[in-house]
């Protein structure tokens, strides 16, 4: 059997004709016998809606008792006019084999509703319903669409460790990776790297290595979080797009971000307009809203102050409070993208004592006011979907922000080496892939929009 690179069922039900001989690979998502025919619909993944097979009686009785839910089978037939309104052509089946049977009364994927907490205990299955198959064409042409907005700005994609040995974030949220000996008190110069390393939680810093030298960069790779949190929209193992731009400030940091958001976001409802319809009919009615806003609003533009002082204003009551000084909540958040300003907003310069050391200070400010250009894009529907900002490129500055964090300088020789020679404003950002697929399709938790997600007790498959 050589690869089945010819005929798939999306292309045959764009461009068929009718009279056309086909061969069509696939499995059985439903069968119903009428007198005189049986139907099969078949589907191989290429689209949501599968094909009609149509095969006459008597001739196919005795195959109808194999053709079962999720059989797999190679049909040979001749392309009809359609009866149905759905769909202009079927196939009159010449002939069937069955390549993989699926007994009924074991495939555990029947023809009806199943739940999508169900559907994770067969994550090896769920590819096969139509909900996971719209996710994954969806995932698909968002990756696609994010190499593609990059590489026509000249952006390299650029592969930095999965094993790191700093800690970004500081959160100290890592798997730690070792070959040592669990049951003993680790002594770690005995370890595989000498010293302890982590799964990364971020390309960012080895990003900027590269941006000062290539100008502008992507990372588009795994990242690991060991938070325990069991929320709808964390997962343990997920992906990340961290561009890096040399001689760049926040401001061109957040037209970055917004335009990369609107690229992504159009080029996905152009290539999959029927999985981004079956999303807003059977998940979420404001999918394609949020998408036409995200692509044609400007996004609104505030300070982190300013932000501070539409919640004062709002007359709301939240359940977190509200002060300058503390870190936006979801609700806060929600309350800003959905209520206040109904489109995407980029909220800029939030307090330094909230955010990262490697985020540049802002100049002038009062010490108990002190604010980085930091930048969080937040979207109706989900809150932050982005958040970046200008790094510090000032060596004295970034030293001292690292010893206010605790965090020793010796450590990250290299990072500072970085502003020791040919440093330059620059700026980032970083954007949770998972989150945007989720964004995107309106799916409610982050473990259904990502093939087998890993979360806390939960690494099966
Ligand atoms: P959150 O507050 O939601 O936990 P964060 O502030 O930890 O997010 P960053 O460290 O800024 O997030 O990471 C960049 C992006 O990565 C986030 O905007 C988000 O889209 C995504 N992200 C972060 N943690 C996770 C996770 N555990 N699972 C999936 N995506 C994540
Ligand atoms: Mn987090």
């Amino acid at each position: 059997m050589a690869v089945n690179t010819g005929q798939r069922i999306a292309q045959v039900l764009q461009q068929g004709q009718v009279g056309a001989t086909v061969q069509l690979s696939g499995w059985v998502r439903s069968k119903r016998e009428g007198k005189t025919h049986a139907f099969l619909d078949l589907n191989d993944g290429s689209s949501l809606t599968g094909i009609q097979t149509v095969l006459a009686r008597p001739e196919f009785d005795a195959q109808l008792p194999q053709l079962t839910v999720g059989t797999a089978v190679a049909i040979a037939g001749v392309l009809v006019a359609s009866q149905g309104q759905e769909q202009t052509v079927e196939v009159q089946a010449q002939s069937v084999t069955v390549v993989g049977p699926a007994p009924a009364e074991t495939y555990p994927l029947q023809k009806k509703r199943h739940s999508f907490e169900f559907l994770r205990t067969i994550a090896h299955l769920r590819a096969r319903t139509n909900t996971f198959g719209a996710v994954l064409r969806v995932r698909n042409a968002c990756a696609q669409a994010i190499h593609q907005f990059f590489q026509e700005r000249g952006f390299l994609w650029v592969h930095t460790p999965i094993i790191s040995t700093s800690d970004c974030e500081g959160a100290g949220e890592m798997f730690a990776v070792t070959t040592l000996d669990l049951g003993k008190t680790p002594d770690y110069t005995q370890d595989f790297f000498g010293k302890p390393a982590f799964l990364t939680v971020s390309g960012q810093l080895e990003a900027e290595a590269l941006a000062l030298a290539l100008s502008n960069v992507y990372t588009f790779g795994p990242t690991f979080r060991a938070e325990n949190s069991n929320t709808a929209r964390h997962l343990a193992e997920f992906w990340m797009v961290e561009p890096e731009m040399a001689f760049c400030d926040l401001g061109g940091d957040a037209d970055l971000a917004e335009a990369f958001l609107k690229h992504v976001f159009a080029q996905v409802l152009q290539t999959c307009p029927e999985d981004m319809a079956f999303f807003q009919n059977r998940i979420d009615p404001n999918v394609l809203r949020n998408a036409e806003q995200i692509i044609q609003e400007p996004f609104a533009r505030i300070t982190y102050t300013e932000a501070i002082e539409l919640l004062t204003q709002s007359g709301r009551s939240f359940q977190y409070p509200v002060a300058w000084g503390l870190d936006l909540q979801s609700e806060h958040e929600r309350f800003l993208a959905e209520e206040h300003f109904g489109r995407p907003v980029i909220v800029m310069d939030y307090p330094a004592q909230i955010k990262a050391f490697y985020m540049r200070l802002n100049d002038g400010c009062p010490p108990e006011q002190q604010t980085v250009r930091a930048m969080d894009v937040l979207a109706p529907g989900i809150g932050e979907i982005i958040g970046g900002s200008q790094r510090e490129e000032r060596l004295e500055v970034l030293t001292a922000r690292m010893q206010a964090c605790g965090l020793d300088p010796e450590v990250y020789w290299w990072y500072l080496d970085l502003r020791r020679f040919g440093s330059v404003p620059h700026a980032g950002f970083g954007l949770g892939f998972d989150r945007l697929v989720q964004f995107m399709t309106g799916m409610n938790n982050i473990r259904d929009v990502i093939p087998f997600p890993r979360t806390p007790l939960n690494a099966e498959f």
